[in-house]
């Protein structure tokens, strides 16, 4: 099987690897996200130091983002305004494409996942991969697809009804305060409650308050998506304690609307990551087979 690459693009560290979606990698490496110069030759040394035994034939970008991902737009494949400083504007794409000599995709790191966990289910057609950690990012296949538009989607910044638990908590999204991300991720709950879930125990309130907020999430997206499963991970996702909770309670906010959404159906449709690989990676060679 022609081999590609991959590059899992993170704010804090990136993860190369060569191999295919369909076997996962042969071998990988990852080191510190620091200039992106610096940044962008290590991937590339990476892939050079491979080229006589394990060359590829593309390579697929999983990013942090906000990126350009308009493929006619004049900064397609650019990073756009991140916090991350040195790294607004930077021709990530272009940049890889450049120096490796192989067409080059991307995608954002979470719609990699979604397409990473689409393909670990059998070839899902609609699937949305939720992670909800320092952020919540949400990426969406639908139609065999992750989907953009105007920008990618943001599901992280919706406003869910506020649980009684976090009366007079404004929430600690810099542009929205209250919205999911700043009230269900886990600096929020530091904020929230001093401590991250897992320090706070069983029988706090807080474990319930982020049930609930997280099965506000998939009772919009079964609504507005129609996927046919949810994939939730992250850190604040990590063992899956939530996951039962969740469940009950989008069964419950769904109230039979919609066909298939009682418990049991959840229990089906909502799930914890199916990947043993890093999803961004198998994501990232998923968009590089695209891209060839
Ligand atoms: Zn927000």
């Amino acid at each position: 099987m022609t081999l590609v690459g991959g590059i899992e693009a993170g704010g804090t560290k990136f993860v190369v690897g060569i191999g295919t979606a369909e076997e996962g990698s042969r071998v990988t490496a990852k080191f510190p996200t620091t200039s992106p110069d610096e940044t962008i030759a290590a991937a590339l040394a990476f892939f050079r130091q491979h080229a006589a035994t394990l060359p590829v034939s593309a390579i697929g970008i999983a990013g942090f983002g906000p990126l350009d991902l308009d493929p006619a737009s004049p900064s397609y494949g650019h990073i756009l305004a991140t916090p991350k400083a040195g790294w607004p504007h930077v021709d990530l794409r272009g940049r890889i494409a450049e120096g490796a000599g192989v067409p080059v995709g991307i995608e954002t790191d979470v719609n990699a996942a979604a397409l990473a966990e689409a393909a670990a289910a059998g070839g899902l057609s609609d699937l949305a991969y939720v992670t909800v950690g320092t952020g919540v990012g949400i990426g969406l296949v639908v139609n065999g697809h992750p989907v953009h538009g105007a920008g990618h989607p943001e599901m992280g910044h919706v406003l869910p009804r506020r649980h009684p638990a976090q009366q007079g908590f404004d929430g600690i999204c810099p542009f929205h305060g209250d919205c999911l991300e700043g009230l269900a991720s886990g600096p929020a709950i530091k904020a929230a409650w001093g401590a991250s879930l897992d320090e706070l125990g069983p029988d706090h309130p807080a474990r319930d308050a982020i049930a609930d907020y997280i099965a506000q999430l998939c009772h919009t997206l079964f609504l507005a998506v129609a996927p046919k499963r949810i994939v939730l991970g992250g850190g604040v996702m990590t063992g899956g304690v939530l996951l039962p909770a969740i469940r009950a309670r989008t069964a419950r906010l769904l109230a039979g609307y919609l066909a298939d959404s009682d418990v049991d159906a959840m229990n089906r449709r909502i799930l914890a990551p199916a990947c043993t690989e890093p999803s961004g990676l198998i994501g990232a060679y998923l968009i590089a087979q695209r891209a060839r």
